[in-house]
């Protein structure tokens, strides 16, 4: 009978570990092992970074969940994958062997690329639920003694809706609380233009986002490298279309949240035949890592490539219906395998996704990711931000309850009329 292991808890691990349970074979071993002991719903915490939300509503502990299900939980971080060997060896020395391995670690913030970078320096980050909890606190003081706000992303990010999101929550909580008029702000993005997200703009994004921007009076700067962070000043270059620095500006900010660039844990980072440069774990397009067969990854952690070239780099989003794709694909070709058989579920690697204004939202679907689509479409309205506090609902019963229900085909697609999962 086979151990399979699946390291990280987040949307694709724990994902992962209710699929594998329901597909695995009687007396095969599921075990998840996290370097915390919680679930946190990630698309939650913009709303955290303004105490919408406290951390008890969008986080639980994840042991009694899996216990639930007869699945093996390890509360320790992975310190390093060994595929050759077949093992995973923990931080605190232990070595977990595995038949099949799953990697859903999601990924690591680089603040370390641009000094001054990130919640140890000079500006905030909505990525994992400490900072954002902190970005919360900070809030709190900063609407005492408001500001210039600067916020969006830095080069080498690939994850723009929520850059998006949080300007766009920030100007409402401001003017709920009446003091805009004090908030000048400003966004900065590696992205060509507004409403590129990674994906080289979907249906009309550019025109909706920028007329949202113009509408809720933020300036942004495109084709933006941050050179540097020092307190209340972030460093901008903004490049033309040959790489040079046509203008260079100095934002002043009170208030700053940039998300960073995204690399792969150090875990599986270096591991020649698993990881690319960046640390994210190679797949085919069955999940599969192509050198270490009985690895697969899921999420965030996966190496897909990015949609288009930009002048400044940005990199292709992976969002929860992509990640709910991939679960499904890479359980059901892991059961192939342990039955002899060939891996044959390829996951629909779209783009969907529901971005909140705090008052209204956008809806994005690309499909595929790759232009020329079958389906670029995107739409705004106050309807967006009411799914979205609904589908977060759904989500983290769905995530407590250890249910395979596919709710983004289910509640998202299906609404629009498509119901392709997996092809
Ligand atoms: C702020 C934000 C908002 C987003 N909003 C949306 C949205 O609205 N809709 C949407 O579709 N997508 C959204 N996304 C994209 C995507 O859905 C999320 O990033 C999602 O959380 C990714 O899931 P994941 O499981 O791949 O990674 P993560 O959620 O990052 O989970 C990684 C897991 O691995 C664990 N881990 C890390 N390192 C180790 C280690 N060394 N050993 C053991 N465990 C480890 C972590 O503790 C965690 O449990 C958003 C992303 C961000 C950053």
């Amino acid at each position: 009978m086979a151990h399979i292991v699946i390291v990280g808890a987040g949307i694709g691990g724990l994902s992962m570990a209710y699929e594998m349970r329901e597909r695995c074979r009687p007396g095969d071993r599921v075990t998840v092992i996290c370097d915390g002991d919680t679930f946190h719903f990630v698309p939650s915490n913009p709303w955290l970074a303004v105490n919408w939300r406290t951390r008890e509503d969008i986080e639980f502990p994840l042991a009694p969940y899996l216990a639930r299900r007869q699945i093996g939980f390890i509360a320790c971080g992975a310190r390093q994958v060994h595929p050759a060997d077949d093992a995973v060896e923990l931080r605190d020395g232990r070595r977990i062997g595995y038949d099949v391995l799953v990697l859903a670690t999601g990924a690591r913030s680089a603040f370390d690329e641009i000094e001054g970078l990130g919640p140890g320096h000079y500006t905030e980050s909505v990525c994992h639920i400490e900072h954002a909890a902190q970005a919360g606190r900070r809030w709190e003081a900063f609407v005492k003694d408001p500001g210039p706000i600067a916020v969006g992303a830095v080069q080498g990010a690939s994850c723009f809706g929520p850059a998006y999101e949080f300007a766009f929550i920030m100007d409402t909580d401001l003017r709920r609380r009446k003091m805009r008029h004090r908030v000048p702000m400003t966004f900065i993005t590696p992205e060509p233009h507004v409403g590129h997200l990674g994906l080289g703009g979907v249906g009309d994004s550019k025109g909706l986002l920028e007329a949202a921007m113009q509408d809720r009076q933020v300036r942004w700067i495109t084709n933006a490298w941050v050179e540097r962070i020092e307190a209340g000043k972030i460093h901008v270059a903004q490049l033309d279309g040959q790489g040079r620095a046509r203008q260079r500006h100095e934002v002043p900010f009170r208030y700053g949240m940039m998300l960073p660039a995204f690399r792969g844990i150090d875990a599986v980072a270096g591991v020649e035949g698993l990881s690319n440069a960046e640390g994210f774990v190679l797949i085919d397009r069955y999940q599969r890592n192509p050198t270490f067969r009985n690895v697969y990854a899921v999420g965030v952690c996966a190496d897909i490539p990015p949609v288009a070239p930009t002048v400044v780099p940005t990199g292709a989003p992976k969002t929860g219906y992509m990640i709910e794709s991939m679960v499904t694909a890479a359980a059901a070709n892991i059961r192939a395998v342990l039955d002899g058989g060939e891996p044959y579920l390829k996951p629909a690697w779209n783009a969907i996704c529901l971005a909140d204004f705090g008052d209204s939202g956008a809806a994005a679907v690309a499909l595929p990711q790759m232009p020329p689509r079958n389906v670029s479409w995107f739409k705004q309205g106050k309807w967006v931000h009411l799914a979205k506090v609904a589908f977060e609902k759904y989500f983290i019963r769905k995530m407590k309850k250890g249910t395979t229900e596919p709710l983004y085909e289910k509640y998202v697609l299906s609404a629009l009329g498509i119901t392709k999962l997996t092809e």
